[in-house]
C-alpha cells in the first residue's frame, strides 16, 4: 500500500502555471523577445511549441518578424520564397552544420538555403 502511494505520489503532473498563460499575454512578451529566447520558449512544452512554430498562423509569423527585425539588424531582407520567419530566423542565427551536425559552422549556401560544413555540401552538390 506504501508502495502505491510513493508511486502515486510522483505520477501526478500538475500543470505548469506558465502554460496557462492566456494566448493575447503569451504574445506580448514574445514581442520584446530575441530569436534566441523565442527558440528557448519554443522548446518549454507543447503549447509554447504550437504557438511559436505554426506555420499558418500571421501571428508566429509577426513575432518572428519583428524580433528578426529588432534583434537581427544584419538581417532585414525578408525571407526567401517558400522560407517561413522561423525557418529564416533559424537558418541565420543558429549554428552547426544541418547534415552532419559539426558543431560551430555558420556558413550558409543560400543559393541551396542551407548551413552546411563544406564536405556535406561537397557530398551533396554537383560540380
Ligand atoms: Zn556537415
Amino acid at each position: 500500500m506504501e508502495y502505491e502511494y510513493y508511486h502515486q505520489q510522483f505520477l501526478i503532473e500538475k500543470p505548469c502555471l506558465a502554460t496557462q498563460i492566456p494566448p493575447e499575454i503569451f504574445i506580448s512578451i514574445c514581442k520584446d523577445l530575441p530569436p534566441t529566447d523565442l527558440l528557448s520558449l519554443a522548446r518549454v512544452c507543447k503549447k509554447f511549441y504550437g504557438y511559436l512554430c505554426s506555420t499558418n498562423s500571421l501571428t508566429t509569423q509577426e513575432i518572428w518578424r519583428n524580433s528578426r527585425m529588432t534583434f537581427l539588424p544584419f538581417v532585414q531582407l525578408p525571407p526567401p520564397e517558400g522560407m517561413t520567419e522561423l525557418q529564416y530566423v533559424k537558418l541565420v542565427s543558429e549554428r552547426g552544420c544541418q547534415f552532419c551536425g559539426k558543431s560551430r559552422i555558420r556558413k550558409i549556401y543560400w543559393p541551396f538555403l542551407v548551413r552546411s560544413c563544406k564536405k556535406c555540401l561537397e557530398e551533396r552538390t554537383i560540380r
